[in-house]
């Protein structure tokens, strides 16, 4: 389903009418005269602003660095602006979120929530998502800023992390959610391909702070579950993407798989290769926003074959230890026996039985789907050891909003 250009959603740059004090910077600095001022307030005019940020920086108050979310066809006026004593609230954008998701999401969003055992609300804290702004017949057109390969460059395995700037179109999204992409060009049939979803890897307010841009974590597929070769259509057109290329992407999707944002809740995250997506999300999240005792406690299962097919592998090792408790496996380092994810929550029992019974902490699983077998079998282990009944609680965990699986 479209939607009619009346609704179209934007992004606003509006300046905050308290915190500025009009020191003309903001006028000077804006390279397309966007900027005006009357004897009040200094504004930003929507139909010149194209959002290129050059004002950010300058302004000695941070006033300039704030953004709506409007109707385009109802964005504020210059005169609106103008009145203003302090920033509207930002509004409810009603009819996107209600337009019936494309028959595709819908479908593959059940597939990769299969393995939770039934519907998981949103934790309670979760920031309210939006969800299905662009359509297929309306996509928000993207421009790919940066694309390296995560691997290394001896590894069969290319996993890309790719940079999308949105420019002056909303694209609101929060950790945890994926986005769909059309791959151009026809199926076998000579019908035009289906949406692609993939995990949002940055937060979200951005992969750099305050940027209207997010990133993936996209794996070339070369071969199907069962070993034979193909070429993906979505992940070899994502990750052969050159600085400049512009790409339809269509959503947000995923108004569930979200964090809590709530003083003190924790996250226990277990993935595996570009099931890495959402935890980097997150865990950047609580980095640049949350302090550690606000936050809670972070743990990461990670798992893939070697250190070298690990995506955010340097970083990750990077990350002070009282901030997260980082868990590799390895299922096949030369030399060493072969560890999975299953293995590392076995041999931190302890820990994770604390996690489980804490009400405070929600649980994520992403990656491929052969992973959540095991997770649940060690899950199991963990309850029995610890006076737990796996059976009781996972529908419990469901229940709160707790437990939350995306694999595919
Ligand atoms: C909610 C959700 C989130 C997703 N997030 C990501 C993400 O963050 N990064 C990412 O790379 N992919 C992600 N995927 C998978 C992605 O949507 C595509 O399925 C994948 O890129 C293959 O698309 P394709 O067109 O290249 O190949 P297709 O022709 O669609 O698939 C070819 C075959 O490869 C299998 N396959 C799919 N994904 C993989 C994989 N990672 N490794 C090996 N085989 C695979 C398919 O099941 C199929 O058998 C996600 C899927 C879902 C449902």
């Amino acid at each position: 389903m479209g939607r009619d250009d009346s609704a179209e959603i934007a992004r606003q740059h509006v300046i905050d009418p308290e915190i500025c004090i009009r020191c003309n910077t903001c006028e000077e600095t804006c390279p397309i005269k966007a900027v005006t001022h009357d004897s009040r307030n200094y504004v930003v005019d929507f139909n010149i602003c194209r959002g290129c940020g050059d004002c950010i920086a300058p302004c000695p108050t941070g006033a300039i660095d704030n953004w709506r979310q409007v109707v385009k066809a109802k964005a504020y006026t210059l005169e609106e602006q103008f009145s203003w004593d302090s920033l509207p609230p930002q509004e409810e954008l009603a009819g996107a979120a209600d337009a019936a998701l494309p028959d595709d999401v819908e479908r593959l969003t059940q597939e990769a929530r299969a393995g939770q055992g039934g519907t998981a609300p949103a934790p309670w804290s979760a920031e309210t998502p939006r969800v299905n702004l662009y359509s297929l017949q309306k996509p928000a057109i993207a421009t790919v800023t940066a694309n390296f390969k995560l691997t290394d460059e001896g590894s069969s395995s290319d996993i890309r992390h790719i940079i999308l700037d949105f420019g002056n179109t909303a694209f609101p999204v929060l950790e945890g959610q994926s986005i769909g992409v059309i791959p151009p060009g026809t199926d076998a049939n000579g019908k035009p391909h289906h949406i692609r979803l993939y995990s949002v890897a940055s937060p979200r307010d951005g992969e750099k702070p305050n940027h209207n841009n997010l990133s993936l974590t996209v794996k070339r597929v070369t071969e199907n579950h069962n070993g034979q070769s193909i070429k993906g259509p979505a992940s070899n057109y994502l990750c052969d993407l050159k600085k400049g290329d512009q790409v339809k992407i269509v959503g947000p999707y995923g108004s569930s798989f979200l964090m809590p944002n709530h003083p003190g809740s924790s996250l226990l995250m277990i993935c595996t290769g570009t099931g890495s997506a959402p935890m980097r999300a997150m865990t950047e999240y609580r980095r640049r926003h949350m302090a550690q005792k606000e936050g809670g406690a972070l743990m990461l299962f990670f798992g893939a074959r070697r250190p070298g097919e690990l995506p955010y592998f340097g970083p990750l090792t990077k990350l002070p230890k009282d901030f997260i408790d980082v868990n590799f496996a390895f299922s096949r380092e030369p030399g060493k026996p072969k560890t999975y994810v299953q293995d590392m929550i076995r041999a931190r029992a302890a820990d994770v039985a604390r996690f489980l019974k804490d009400d405070n902490c929600y649980i994520y699983i992403c990656g491929l789907k052969g992973m959540e077998d095991g997770v649940k079998v060690a899950f199991r282990e963990v309850c029995d050891g610890h006076g737990m009944n796996w059976d009781a609680l996972q529908p419990e965990l469901l229940a709160k909003g707790r437990f939350h699986v995306e694999t595919y």
